[in-house]
């Protein structure tokens, strides 16, 4: 029997009445399979073993207690101790005007108190002079001079062993994250409960040869020692192998769903359309570019459907490559889509293909939700009878009347702005177009700028290949990121004022609208949503934040009157922001104040100023997507990052760091300009958890592996799946048989969307 099939309810369970099985229900905890799955804390068991001094937990700085402790010296911070001690007196001290019985003991290196708030027999029934085995959990007194502790346990040291056992001694006892009304004691009991009923009973699901090969232990074993480990030892070696278990399957998933499929080497040349536009370009493709669009050349060439994620900086030349992927799929008769998240990017993609492709001879089209009656009707029969080659636009593309005559190949940009739901349903449109369509799969291509390490990248994206596009069109210039305090916004202010005179443009970017409006999608990237609640969003009066609209004015009115300003933000109508932006991009507007909204793919080289306003408030990919709005041009570009230090913590440091959150995210901003770095800081700093894409591809569902923190481990666990499934596709060799099994009967990780 594996773990995951142990779905009996907790009930059935000694101790687990009803009561108690209805707290563990409430909690998640309603089967088995689940209580033994309730892994202890990370590295915080509870030492019944190690015997050690009383003293050595607080050393004393100069005399036996007698100056204040010096916690420093001591390697383990923990204030827990177990030690032989005498029990020297025993007294009471008075909480709220009740006696409390506290034992004094001593090992002969120092005195500790025993508060007995539970317990107050106890006092009367220990025998002084004689040796205890004392276990507890310390803190100092400054008031008695002393160390004490009411969380303890203490037995005569030659106590019959089952005492000794009852009370722990010898033992290292895990520590549990609790839930409501559920105490240590309970989960203890209980999982205890459930290893003696069931674990022998248990079978183990890792391969034999690769426990050897990573020192692992047998998987039945490493469960019963997670909970309770014989030494600190065997306590590491659990962990090691059910996070090696977890990451296993969860590879070996991918690894089938690929069935095992070789790694395809670039294709030799481009397509003849490929290299007519290429002809025709002013400048010439970057080493990254050719790298990455043979790779997808091959992809395309395979005779499967091509599923791939391209992965490149801000201002990488994304665009350019999956037009020219477009075009080898176009010549082939069938048609392309390009998904884009925003209504401007859409139409700022629509504009670059009008001017590089429809001279190669392509029909191209524009279509989002706000094409109505006759134009839409046209375009949509243009589309079904496949006299349209390549068609952008936004989630108009996917809607039920839009029918395609034979979609081949489908681009989304930004993909992690789109559900896992949304790139099914414009995939389904291949299958599901009108008549002629062929009904396979089309080829997918997803772009992001939002790049992750690239183990975890084919890790969260399972089936897909992985693409990275590395380097930047020639010219750029590195943008200048500086920080300054809200206090100093008229220096900012007169900086950009330098640059407009020059005649450059600048974009002021705000965390809200204003008139009690917020920007949808903003906190999207995870900056400070918690933080935002109790703050309450909403208008500069409430929240003391600027906001796009009352700066547009400030902007326009008293800061820059002399230049033409404009605002910028999700809830105006789709063909009002297009407007601005032509203005802005055709310089008759020279500040753009905005929101998020320009985060995403916009693109005015004449921009060089990028300020923006209550960076605190922003998450590091949003601050690197907005930097990289700017530097797109010949000339040297700033980003302005104005901190205004936020009234209330806006979140609180985990690790008791000298610098909070926003203030990291602010330093590494202007530490580097790397996409990659920046997005491995994020990691770091919010966990896997909240970075776009990831959440969707339900990678989070693991346990007690965490992909960030065990990479090194995914890494092996990838190599040996793939190589498992290489050698035996189907997992048909006998030595597989248990893995087949477990895969089949109660898979630990149910696989990946992608
Ligand atoms: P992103 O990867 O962020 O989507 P874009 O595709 O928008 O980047 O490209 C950014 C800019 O770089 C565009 O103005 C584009 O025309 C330009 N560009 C793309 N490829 C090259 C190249 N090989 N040489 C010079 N400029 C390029
Ligand atoms: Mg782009």
């Amino acid at each position: 029997m594996y773990l995951r099939e142990l779905t009996q309810t907790v009930g059935i369970l000694k101790g687990a009445g009803g009561v108690i099985s209805g707290k563990l229900e409430k909690a998640g905890i309603a089967a088995v399979d689940a209580l033994l799955l309730h892994y202890p804390r990370q590295d915080k068991y509870e030492d019944h073993i190690t015997r050690r001094a009383l003293d050595s937990v607080f050393p004393p700085a100069g005399g036996a207690f007698g100056g204040a402790f010096s916690v420093q010296s001591e390697q383990n911070e923990s204030r827990e101790v177990c030690a032989v001690v005498r029990v020297t007196g025993i007294s009471s001290i008075y909480i709220h005007k009740k006696a409390v019985p506290r034992i004094l003991v001593s090992d002969g290196t120092a005195a500790a108190s025993l508060l007995c708030f539970r317990n107050s027999e106890l006092a009367r029934s220990l025998v002084p002079g004689i040796p205890y085995l004392l276990w507890g959990n310390f803190t100092y007194s400054e008031k008695y001079r002393t160390i004490q502790s009411s969380d303890f346990e203490i037995e005569r040291e030659d106590a019959p062993q089952e005492a000794l056992t009852k009370k722990h001694f010898g033992a290292i006892l895990p520590v549990y994250r609790l839930t409501e009304g559920l105490r240590q004691w309970h989960f203890r009991s209980l999982i205890q409960n459930a290893l003696a009923r069931f674990g022998a009973e248990l079978e183990n699901t890792i391969p034999e040869p690769l426990i050897q090969k990573h020192a692992l232990m047998p998987v039945p074993n490493a469960i019963r020692a997670i909970h309770f480990p014989r030494s600190f030892d065997e306590q590491k070696q659990a962990r090691l192998t059910l996070i090696y278990e977890e990451l296993f399957y969860l590879e070996l998933a991918a690894a089938l769903k690929k069935g095992g499929a070789k790694p395809l080497s670039p294709a030799p040349d481009f397509s003849p359309l490929q290299k007519r536009l290429l002809e025709r370009l002013p400048f010439a493709l970057t080493e990254g570019q050719t790298a990455a669009l043979l790779e997808i050349n091959a992809g395309l060439a395979s005779g499967q459907p091509m599923a791939r994620l391209l992965q490149g900086d801000v201002g990488s030349g994304k665009t350019l490559v999956s037009f020219m992927a477009a075009l080898a799929v176009i010549e082939t008769g069938a048609q392309a889509a390009l998904l884009a998240p925003t209504e401007l990017l859409a139409f700022q993609h629509a504009q670059n293909a009008a001017s590089l492709l429809e001279p190669l001879g392509i029909r191209a089209a524009f279509l989002t939700g706000n094409l109505k009656n006759a134009g839409r009707k046209y375009l949509l029969a243009s589309l079904a009878a496949g006299e349209i080659d390549l068609v952008i636009g936004t989630h108009a593309l996917f809607s039920a009347d839009v029918a395609y005559k034979n979609l081949k190949f489908v681009i989304i940009d930004e993909q992690h702005r789109f559900g896992v739901a949304q790139r099914q349903a414009i995939l389904d449109k291949g299958a599901n177009g009108a008549e002629g369509a062929e009904g396979a799969q089309p080829h997918l291509l997803m772009m992001s700028a939002t790049p992750i390490p690239r183990t975890l990248a084919q890790t969260v994206f399972g089936a897909m290949d992985v693409s990275a596009l590395k380097g930047m069109p020639p010219g750029r210039k590195p943008v200048a990121t500086r920080a300054f305090s809200s206090a100093n916004e008229d220096k900012v202010y007169a900086l950009v004022r330098n640059e407009l005179k020059a005649g450059r443009q600048a974009y002021f970017v705000y965390p809200l609208i204003g008139g009690g409006q917020d920007e949808a999608g903003l906190f999207d990237e995870g900056a400070d949503e918690t933080a935002d609640e109790g703050a309450g969003r909403g208008t500069m009066e409430e929240s003391g934040l600027k906001d796009a609209q009352g700066m547009a004015r400030r902007l326009s009115e008293e800061i820059f009157p002399e230049y033409k300003t404009a605002l910028l933000h999700s809830k105006l109508e789709d063909e009002e922001k297009k407007r601005i932006m032509e203005a802005f991009r055709r310089n008759e507007i020279q500040i753009l104040a905005a929101t998020s909204v320009v985060e995403v793919g916009v693109d005015v080289p004449n921009a060089t100023c990028m300020v923006v306003e209550h960076a605190e408030r922003f998450g590091l990919s949003a601050l690197h997507q907005l930097r990289g709005r700017v530097g797109r041009g010949d000339a040297p570009s700033t980003c302005f990052l104005v901190w205004t230090n936020p009234p209330v913590p806006i979140a609180r440091e985990a690790d008791g760091g000298k610098l909070e959150i926003w203030q990291k995210r602010l330093k590494v901003m202007l530490e580097t300009n790397d996409g990659f770095v920046i997005a491995e800081e994020d990691l770091k700093l919010r966990g896997p958890g909240q970075i776009a894409g990831i959440e969707q591809s339900g990678y989070l569902a693991l346990g007690i592996a965490n992909i960030i923190r065990d990479a090194a481990v995914l890494e092996k666990a990838r190599e040996d799946a793939f190589a498992l499934v290489a050698a035996d596709p189907r997992l048909e060799a006998p030595a597989n048989g248990m893995v087949a099994a477990v895969l089949k009967r109660a898979p630990p990780f149910t696989g990946p969307q992608w």
